[in-house]
C-alpha cells in the first residue's frame, strides 16, 4: 500500500550502539537511558556540575532503537520501509549521523567479517529478492561517490588511488532526469553480492585516496546509490520505464560540526563539513514540515544538491543519528541529539 500525502516523509532516528570494551575497561559509564515505557524517548545523564544545570535531558525522535537492538531489527525498523518505497518507483535516502566511532558504517554498512551486515547489504538482498528478472525487466545499478571538501569523487574508478587526485565530479540538475553527477560510474549489478564487492572496492579507494590526501576517511561524505530501473506494461502493451535509487549516506563524523579545526587544513575541512552539514539539517527541516514547496537552497552545498532528487518530493528519508552510551562521549552525544532535534523541529 502506498503512503499517503499526510505520511510521514522523514523520520528521525536514533541508534545507541553498546559499550566498547575499550569504553568499559577505561571506566567509563552509560550515560543513556532508554525508556521502554515511552518509546521515541531517551535520557541523557549529566555529570555533576553547577547546581542550576540538569542532572540529565530528555529528547523525543520518531524511533529509538536501543544497544540491544541489532542489525536485523534495525532493517526492520528502518531499511524495509525505504526498501518499499523505492520498490514503488520512488526515491528515497537514508542518512547516518553522528561522532566517529558511534556506528554510522557499521549501520549503513556492516560490511567487516566481524560485524553484522548493516542496511545497504540487507537492501540489496531484498531487491535481489523481490526482483527475481533482473537483466530483463529490470536494471539495477550502483554508484559510490566521496564528498570531501566539497569536491565529489568517484569510488569505483581507481584512477587518481596513487596521489589521491581524482578528477572531482560536477553536480548538475536536468529537467527531465533531475540531479545527477556528471560521470559518476554506474556499474550493473546482477546479485547482492556484486553490490557487495563494489561497495568494498569503493571502500579501499577512500581509505587509500584519504590517506594521500594526509585526510582521514571519517571528515568525508560517503554517498553509495542503487538505481532501479523498471520496465513496466501499461495497458495497450506500452512499456514505460520507471527510475528511482535510494541513496545510502554514511556523512563525515559530526564532531566536525561543534568544533573548529586548528591548523588551516582541518579548519577548512570543518568549515566546509559544517557548511554541507547545517545546510542538510535546514533542508530535512523544511521538508520534515511539509514546506517542501517552498524554496529549499539546496545547490548551496554539493551535498543538500546530491540528495535534492530524494529528499524532495515525494520521497521518504530516515535520518538516523549515531551515539555511543559512554559518559565519555557525553558531550558530542548531546550536541547530536540537539542536531538530530533541530532537523525536526526548527
Ligand atoms: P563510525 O562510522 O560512526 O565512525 P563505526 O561504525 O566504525 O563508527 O563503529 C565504531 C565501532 O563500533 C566499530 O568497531 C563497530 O563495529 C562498533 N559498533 C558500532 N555500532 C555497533 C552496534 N550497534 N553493535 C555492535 N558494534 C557496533
Amino acid at each position: 500500500e502506498r503512503p499517503s500525502e499526510e505520511d510521514q516523509r522523514v523520520s528521525v532516528c536514533v541508534r545507541v550502539r553498546p559499550m566498547s570494551e575499550a569504553e568499559v575497561s577505561d571506566g567509563f559509564t552509560q550515560v543513556i537511558n532508554c525508556d521502554l515505557d515511552h518509546p521515541g524517548t531517551i535520557q541523557v545523564l549529566r555529570p555533576p556540575g553547577p547546581s542550576e544545570s540538569r542532572k540529565q535531558e530528555t529528547y523525543t525522535f520518531d524511533t529509538v532503537l536501543p544497544s540491544s537492538a541489532g542489525q536485523a531489527a534495525v532493517y526492520n525498523l528502518i531499511g524495509s520501509p525505504i526498501f518499499d518505497r523505492l520498490a514503488d518507483g520512488y526515491n528515497s535516502c537514508i542518512i547516518a549521523f553522528g561522532a566517529t566511532g558511534c556506528g554510522k558504517s557499521h549501520t549503513i554498512f556492516g560490511l567487516n567479517p566481524k560485524q553484522e551486515r548493516g542496511l545497504v547489504p540487507r537492501i540489496s538482498e531484498s531487491l535481489f529478492k523481490a526482483f527475481s528478472n533482473v537483466g530483463k525487466q529490470t536494471l539495477v545499478k550502483v554508484s559510490y561517490l566521496e564528498l570531501y571538501n566539497e569536491k565529489a569523487r568517484d569510488l569505483l574508478k581507481p584512477d587518481g588511488v596513487e596521489n589521491g587526485q581524482a578528477a572531482s565530479l560536477e553536480v548538475r540538475e536536468h529537467p527531465k532526469a533531475g540531479v545527477f553527477v556528471e560521470g559518476l560510474t554506474r556499474s550493473a549489478v546482477s546479485s547482492s553480492e556484486d553490490v557487495l564487492r563494489l561497495v568494498d572496492f569503493g571502500h579501499k579507494i577512500r581509505v587509500v585516496r584519504s590517506t594521500h590526501m594526509n585526510a582521514h576517511s571519517s571528515r568525508s561524505h560517503a554517498i553509495v546509490t542503487l538505481h532501479l530501473q523498471q520496465a513496466l506494461n501499461e495497458p495497450g502493451s506500452r512499456q514505460i520505464m520507471r527510475h528511482s535509487q535510494l541513496h545510502a549516506v554514511d556523512l563525515a563524523g559530526a564532531e566536525r560540526l561543534f568544533m573548529v579545526g586548528e591548523d588551516t587544513l582541518r579548519r577548512r575541512e570543518s568549515m566546509q563539513i559544517n557548511k554541507s552539514l547545517l545546510a542538510l539539517g535546514q533542508m530535512i527541516s523544511k521538508i520534515s514540515k511539509g514546506m517542501a514547496g517552498s524554496f529549499v537552497p539546496y545547490r548551496n552545498s554539493k551535498l543538500t544538491f546530491l540528495l535534492a532528487d530524494s529528499l524532495m518530493g515525494n520521497c521518504q528519508t530516515a535520518m538516523i543519528a549515531c551515539i555511543s552510551p559512554s559518559s565519555s562521549y557525553q558531550q558530542l552525544t548531546e550536541s547530536t541529539l540537539r542536531f538530530a532535534t533541530s532537523v525536526k523541529e526548527i
